[in-house]
């Protein structure tokens, strides 16, 4: 019997290429032995990393140990930027990331706004597809649709593809080590206090020690709730998303396109944000709670509508979940702090959460480098970085959660929720 490591398999379709049999199919991202294996063992042959073996599934591998000031789960904006700050601070860093790619595949619209990415890294052409300033809301209410045309502030579509794994490169650059195919799976705790992390990386475990673990884990963050920190999100705090990049249409690449419509999205919204030579994000979000179909359904029906765009060609689907409800009652814990998707800092009006995400890990490095120094990372020595996050942009994360509350889901196509949304996209 030929067993698979799925946590090994690097999914390159090499054990398929050898098996004289046609018994091993590569899908998508899990491989599947069929019925007609005769367990000859050249697919065992053929994969590079090793993930697959003849007989029951390996015994696992002693563990490994190390010691670092600070790990970091999650290579996403929040926890690359989290490692580079810890590193250039001149502390031990451990950037630990699940995929074997970093920033693949993409679950996200891409769009940022220039003054709030800039303090973070250069705006770079290798990871910006199209530089925006225009903004264009469409309100469709009753049947009526009324059109709403702004002058943004300058904003990129981003390839975040490149720009997740430039911003892993830097924490690399700046002395952090990363780690790719490494899973945490767990934390050491002693006393309840966080003093490490279990991981697996190509099926064999680890034990990591450190001073502090920063959570930049995402929407499906395990870390906070490892810990004992509540981060679960409740279905009306949840908007599920789909979007197509779509190649073959015509649009202003300048402008970034926002359709209201409680029929077509209900409790969100969809965009179309053009990324260059023909081709669009264009997707939507809906709130849990209201959707009676999935978001891809609503997703095909908006573009029917729409002929310049029902024109285009699907040539990648993403799918994702985006935290939109109030701060968690806290962020940190003796020796763990959450940053990012995981610590819900995604502004609750737009559903942006990259330079929200890259904010938080720069000053949770910085709080951690400081209680790091003094020999202290309890948890009110980290609550430093829980206020100065809810003294600055958590504060207007809180507010857009207020003030949109206000609204029921069927009032979001008023003018005065659309002002304010417009607002909150040009960063204010
Ligand atoms: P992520 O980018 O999700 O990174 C988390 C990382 O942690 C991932 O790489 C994941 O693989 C890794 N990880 C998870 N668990 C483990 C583990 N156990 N061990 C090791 N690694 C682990 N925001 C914007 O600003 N603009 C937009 O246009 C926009 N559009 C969006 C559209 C969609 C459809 C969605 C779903 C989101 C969108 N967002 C947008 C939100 C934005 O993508 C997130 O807010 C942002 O990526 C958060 O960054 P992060 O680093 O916290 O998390």
């Amino acid at each position: 019997m030929i067993t698979i490591n799925s946590e090994r398999c690097g999914y390159c379709g090499a054990c398929v290429s050898v098996c004289p049999v046609g018994a091993i199919e590569l899908a998508e991202t899990r491989l599947v032995i069929g019925e007609a294996c005769v367990d000859c063992g050249l697919c065992v042959s053929a994969c590079p990393v090793g993930a697959l073996q003849k007989g029951a599934e390996g015994s696992e591998k002693a563990p490994l140990r190390g010691h670092y000031d600070v790990v970091v789960v999650g290579a996403g904006p929040a926890g690359s930027t989290a490692a580079r700050t810890a590193a250039q601070a001149g502390l031990s860093v451990l950037l630990l990331e699940k995929r074997q790619e970093i920033g693949s595949p993409v679950r996200c619209a891409e769009g940022v706004g220039h003054d709030l990415l800039a303090p973070f890294i250069e705006p770079d052409p290798r990871w910006i597809s199209a530089t925006v300033d225009k903004i264009e809301i469409a309100v469709i209410a009753r049947g009526k649709v009324e059109t709403l045309r702004a002058k943004g502030g300058r904003g990129y579509i981003l390839e975040r593809r490149v720009f997740d794994r430039v911003l892993a490169e830097e924490a690399a650059q700046a002395g952090a080590t990363v780690a790719v195919k490494t899973s945490a799976k767990g934390l050491l705790l002693e006393d309840g206090a966080v003093r490490g992390v279990v991981a697996e990386r190509l099926g064999q475990r680890m034990e990591i020690e450190c001073s502090v673990v920063i959570g930049a884990d995402g929407v499906e963050s395990r870390v906070g709730p490892w810990a004992g920190l509540d981060t679960t999100l409740r279905l009306k705090e949840a908007m599920i998303c789909a979007q197509y990049l779509l190649a073959g249409i015509e649009l202003d690449p300048t402008c970034t396109y926002y359709y209201f419509d409680p029929e077509l999205a209900p409790g969100g919204y969809a965009w179309v944000f053009p990324k260059g030579e023909g081709r669009a994000n264009v997707g939507l979000g809906v709130q849990a709670d209201l959707a009676t179909r999935p978001a891809l359904e609503y997703l095909d029906r908006f573009i029917e509508g729409l002929p310049h765009l029902a024109r285009g060609s699907p040539v990648t689907l993403i799918v994702g979940s985006v935290p939109v409800g109030p701060p968690p009652p806290r962020l940190v814990s003796d020796g763990l702090m959450l940053v990012g998707d995981a610590a819900r800092q995604v502004d609750p009006l737009t559903g942006g959460g990259i330079t929200n995400a890259m904010a938080a890990g720069q000053l949770a490095a910085e709080v951690a480098a400081k209680a790091i120094e003094a020999g202290d990372v309890s948890a009110s020595a980290l609550a430093e970085y829980e206020r100065r996050w809810m003294a600055g942009l958590g504060r207007r994360m809180a507010r857009h959660h207020r003030l949109k509350e206000r609204f029921a889901p069927h009032e979001r196509t008023s003018r005065r929720f659309v002002r304010l949304f417009a607002l909150a996209v040009g960063g204010k």
